[in-house]
């Protein structure tokens, strides 16, 4: 990657880190956060130029969390790449990268986690026990670390969205969470640090996530109100890839992400995720129905 913008600086102590902050908002700036597992792509780049459009000094995190993943998922094989990352974090506009090793975040043994409620049980969470617990404790160290702050997330990972603007507020932590749009190629895959597992056959096939969410819609923006229904239309779309093994697709309230009441009303989420051979995929939209 070539651009002009110079590269951030890199700092791996949360002590470091916070001597930056504290200076520059003495100065006066505005601070942004991106929070990030690294291996950056153009929808993580998204993230850092919106956040350096609203604010005068960017920091992005790069950590794989390893309280996130669960005893058998791909943590070890996480895709990893600090030079590219820095490149990209140049180019974008990130002032400084934090990326701290494991030990300075989590210095011995973890007892102290953030417990999540309802929010963290359904959808992703249902499928992977304790995922989010993991992704509320690295947030709120973070937003800890960084202090007052807007911080931006994907909507590509709207229950992680919700989640985190829900804790930031039950917890009173000083951070905007803002949410930014998902960015796809061109044939409508989400951009993911995990598409790196796809293989070719099922690259091809990926895409089929986009298009039944866009089924979905297309049901619900026609008037279908019947939940089971959108959900039954996204299913059997996913249902035609022969490489996809589903996990869920779901329609649901986007506050709560549950299914509510029927029959479908006002702001619908509609939610999916699969798996493609190691790779396990998630996409979601929103539409209107009533
Ligand atoms: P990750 O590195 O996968 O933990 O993602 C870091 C942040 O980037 C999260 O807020 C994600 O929601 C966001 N993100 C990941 N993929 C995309 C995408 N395709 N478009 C927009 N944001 C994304």
């Amino acid at each position: 990657m070539t651009g002009s913008a110079s590269r951030p600086v890199v700092e791996d102590t949360i002590r470091g880190l916070r001597a930056r902050l504290d200076e520059a908002r003495a100065g006066g700036q505005r601070v942004g956060l991106v929070p990030t597992m690294g291996f950056l792509h153009a929808g993580h780049r998204s993230l850092i130029e919106r956040a350096r459009s609203e604010n005068d000094l960017v920091v992005a995190s790069i950590f794989v969390n390893p309280l996130q993943f669960s005893p058998g998922e791909d943590f070890d094989d996480y895709p990893r790449d600090l030079d590219h990352d820095l490149a990209v974090c140049a180019w974008a506009g990130a002032g400084i990268v934090f990326a701290p090793g494991r030990h300075e975040m989590y210095p011995g043994p973890v007892v102290t986690t953030v417990r999540l409620g309802t929010l963290a049980d359904v959808l992703c969470g249902a499928s992977r026990p304790g995922h989010f617990d993991g992704v509320a404790t690295v947030v709120a160290k973070l937003f800890s670390i960084v202090g007052e702050c807007s911080a931006y997330f994907g909507e590509k990972d709207f229950q992680q969205l919700t989640i985190v603007r829900r804790m930031a507020r039950d917890l009173s932590l000083p951070v905007r969470v803002v949410g930014c749009p998902t960015v796809r190629e061109p044939d409508g895959l989400a951009l993911s640090s995990r598409n790196a597992y796809l293989s070719e056959a099922e690259r091809v096939q990926a895409p089929v996530l986009r298009r039944a969410l866009e089924a979905g819609a297309a049901l619900v923006e026609a008037g279908e109100t019947d939940g089971a229904a959108v959900e039954a239309r996204m299913a059997a779309v996913i249902g035609s890839a022969s490489l996809a093994r589903i996990d869920y697709a779901a329609a649901v309230d986007p506050a709560t992400l549950t299914r509510g009441q029927q029959p479908l009303q006002g702001d619908v989420r509609l939610l999916v995720a699969a798996r493609f051979g190691k790779a396990r995929l998630i996409d979601n939209l929103g539409c209107r129905a009533g």
